[in-house]
C-alpha cells in the first residue's frame, strides 16, 4: 500500500506504467508540485530486485528532488521516475518513446531529464514524444560537469567548515565512482591542488582518471574506509550505513551521489562520529540548476550565481547544524520545509 509506504511523505501524485506493445514498466512519483510548478527530476532506468526497491528509490528520490530544487531556489517542484529493466538489454527505442507518451499524458506536471542509466541521447528518444524534458543533445547534453561543479563548491565549503581551509591544495579527498561526475570533479580537485585516492567498480574508468588526475587507485571495497580528510561519493545510494558509518576515516562527506544514506536516520551516527555531512541534496544540485536554465524555466545569465550559491548554502547549513546540535540533513530538510510554507 502506498499510503502506508515507509518512504511515502505526502507526495501529491504517484503513476504505474505499463505499456504492453514495449513492455515498459516504469513509476512516475510527484512529490510536490508547490501550487502548480513541475515537478523536475531525472528518469533512472535499472534493474530493480524489486518492485518494491522501485518504489521506495522513486518515493525517496523524488522527495530528494522537491529539497534540492526548492533549495537550489530553482522554480520547479521535486519528481523522479524509474523505468524497470536492465538499460544495456531493455532500452530499446519503443520503450523510450512509450515513456514519452506517458510524460506528455502528465500534461506538465513532471518535467525529466537523466538520471543514472539514461542520458542526453535517450531524453532526444524521449523528446519525440513530449515537451516536457530537458537535457537534450540539442538543449544542453550532460548535466554532469555542473553537477561536478556544484559537489566541488560543497567540498571548498565543507573544507572551511571541518578542516578551517580556505583552499582545498593539500587536502586529501577520496572520491568513490570515477563515471561522469566522479571523473569531471577528480580533474577539478587535481586542478585545485588536492590529493586524490579515487576508486570504481570500472576498471578502465578508474584507470583513465587515475592517468588524467595522478590520482592514487584503491579497492572498490575499501574507498570507504581510506584515510583520507573528505570523501565523496559519486557512484550509487545507500552507501552510507549502520556497516560503513563505523569504518569510515574521514573528516567531512560531500558527494554527488543521490541519496548517500541509507535511512535518514543514519545521519545521526554520522554525526555521533564527529564526521560532517553534506546533504547530497546541497552538493549534487549543479545539474538540475543547469538544466533548468538551458529549459528556460529562468534566466540563463543567473546560472552561475545559482551554482556558485552552493557553497554559501552548504557552509550556512553546516553552522546552523553545529549552533543547534543537529545533523546538516536535519537542517537542510527543515529549511526546505520552511520554504515550501509545509
Ligand atoms: P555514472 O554512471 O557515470 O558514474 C557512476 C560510477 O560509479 C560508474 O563509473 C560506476 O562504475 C561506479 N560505481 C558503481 N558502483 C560502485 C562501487 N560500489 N564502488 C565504486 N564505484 C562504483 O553516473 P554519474 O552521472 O557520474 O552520477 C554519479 C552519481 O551522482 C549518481 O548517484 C547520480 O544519481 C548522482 N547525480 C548525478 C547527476 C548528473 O548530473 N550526472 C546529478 C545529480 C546527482
Amino acid at each position: 500500500m502506498i499510503f502506508e509506504h515507509p518512504d511515502f511523505d505526502a507526495h501529491e501524485r504517484v503513476v504505474l506504467i505499463h505499456d504492453r506493445p514495449s513492455g515498459l514498466r516504469a513509476i512516475v512519483a510527484l512529490h510536490h508540485t508547490r501550487g502548480g510548478m513541475p515537478a523536475v527530476g531525472g528518469v533512472r532506468f535499472r534493474p530493480y530486485a524489486s518492485e518494491v526497491d522501485a518504489m521506495s528509490d522513486a518515493l525517496r528520490l523524488s522527495r530528494a528532488m522537491t529539497h534540492k530544487n526548492v533549495l537550489a531556489e530553482l522554480p520547479a517542484g521535486g519528481g523522479k521516475s524509474v523505468i524497470l529493466g536492465d538499460p544495456k538489454k531493455s532500452k530499446i527505442r519503443e520503450l523510450l518513446l512509450a515513456f514519452g507518451r506517458h510524460v506528455e499524458a502528465l500534461g506538465g506536471a513532471y518535467f525529466c531529464g537523466p538520471d543514472v542509466g539514461t542520458g542526453p541521447e535517450d531524453m532526444d528518444v524521449i523528446a519525440e514524444e513530449t515537451r516536457f524534458v530537458g537535457a537534450t543533445t540539442t538543449q544542453m547534453g550532460s548535466t554532469s560537469p555542473p553537477t561536478a561543479l556544484g559537489t566541488f563548491r560543497g567540498l571548498q565549503a565543507l573544507a572551511r567548515h571541518a578542516l578551517g581551509r580556505s583552499d582545498l591544495s593539500g587536502v586529501r579527498v577520496a572520491i568513490q565512482g570515477t563515471g561522469a561526475v566522479g571523473g569531471e570533479l577528480a580533474r577539478l580537485l587535481a586542478a585545485a591542488g588536492a590529493s586524490l585516492v579515487v576508486a570504481d567498480v570500472d576498471r578502465e574508468a578508474v584507470r583513465s582518471v587515475a592517468d588524467a588526475t595522478g590520482a592514487e587507485t584503491v579497492d572498490p571495497t575499501e574507498i570507504l574506509s581510506v584515510t583520507a580528510d573528505l570523501l565523496a561519493p559519486c557512484a550509487l545510494g545507500g552507501v552510507l550505513s549502520r556497516e560503513t558509518i563505523p569504518r569510515l576515516r574521514v573528516r567531512g562527506v560531500c558527494g554527488a551521489a543521490n541519496n548517500q544514506l541509507a535511512r535518514d536516520s543514519d545521519a545521526r551516527l554520522v554525526r555521533e562520529r564527529g564526521i560532517v555531512l553534506v546533504p547530497d541534496f546541497v552538493a549534487g544540485a549543479g545539474g538540475v540548476i543547469a538544466g533548468l536554465a538551458a529549459a528556460g524555466f529562468y534566466p540563463a545569465q543567473e546560472m552561475a550565481a545559482k551554482l556558485d550559491g552552493i557553497y554559501d548554502r552548504t557552509l550556512e547549513i553546516l553552522k546552523r547544524a553545529d549552533a543547534e546540535g543537529r545533523t546538516p540533513n536535519e537542517v537542510a530538510v527543515d529549511l526546505a520545509r520552511e520554504r515550501l510554507g509545509d
